[in-house]
């Protein structure tokens, strides 16, 4: 009879396609590990907490050249077997550090959903498996990237909420990329409004330059 070893199967990094070493710190902090430890490393994790207004927010990494060449190939290149690369190594911690959170993802326009076939966020998220509430959208499809630094400044003015009961419950609002916070401070200000018990940010990345201001 084989040992449990040997029958162990070998994970291929979504990455850079090396076989995922097994019996490694890395592989028991992740079991279904799907980037090995090096590329890992690269992202640069930092588990950094910062606030906006009196809530607090957490980002995983910064907004770096290799998190900025995965978030395009997995949102621009419509790469979707890359939405569990970002998150799923943080997903148990995270998982139980925001226990009893529901998710509200930043929305994206609905035409960029249909192009891309998915979106984005809500696929990078659901790795933490906890409830997702997609109660606020966009209501004018234009993207961030055509828009001048003033009027990204007034991007809150196109998101709108559902008309949904918070009062009860504790919010985790969710982003890939916070950059000027106006997405992340208009979706605080719509759940308040909706009464929600608790909020809480987890962005994936931060751009850095903010943290030189
Ligand atoms: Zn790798």
């Amino acid at each position: 009879m084989q040992s449990q070893q040997s029958k162990a199967k070998t994970d291929i990094c979504k990455i850079c396609f090396n076989p995922i070493e097994q019996n490694t710190f890395h592989s028991l902090l992740c079991k279904h590990a799907t980037i090995c430890h090096e590329c890992l490393l690269k992202f640069g994790p930092v588990l950094n907490t910062f606030k906006v207004d009196d809530i607090e927010c957490f980002h995983i990494y910064f907004y770096n050249e290799k998190v900025q060449e995965l978030l395009y190939q997995f949102k621009g290149c419509y790469d979707y077997e890359l939405y569990s690369v970002f998150l799923e190594y943080y997903s148990s911690y995270l998982n139980i550090k925001f226990k009893d959170y529901e998710i509200v993802p930043a929305p994206s326009s609905k035409k960029s959903d249909k192009d891309r076939g998915f979106n984005h966020v809500e696929e990078m998220f659901k790795t933490l498996r906890l409830k997702m509430n997609k109660c606020i959208h966009k209501t004018k499809q234009r993207k961030q990237a055509d828009l001048t630094t003033k009027e990204r400044e007034k991007i809150g003015d196109y998101l709108v909420i559902d008309d949904v009961n918070l009062s009860n419950k504790k919010i985790l609002l969710v982003d890939d990329v916070y950059t000027t916070g106006s997405t992340i401070k208009s979706m605080i200000q719509l759940v308040k409004q909706k009464g929600a018990k608790k909020i809480k940010v987890l962005l994936m990345s931060k751009t850095i330059d903010l943290e030189k201001r």
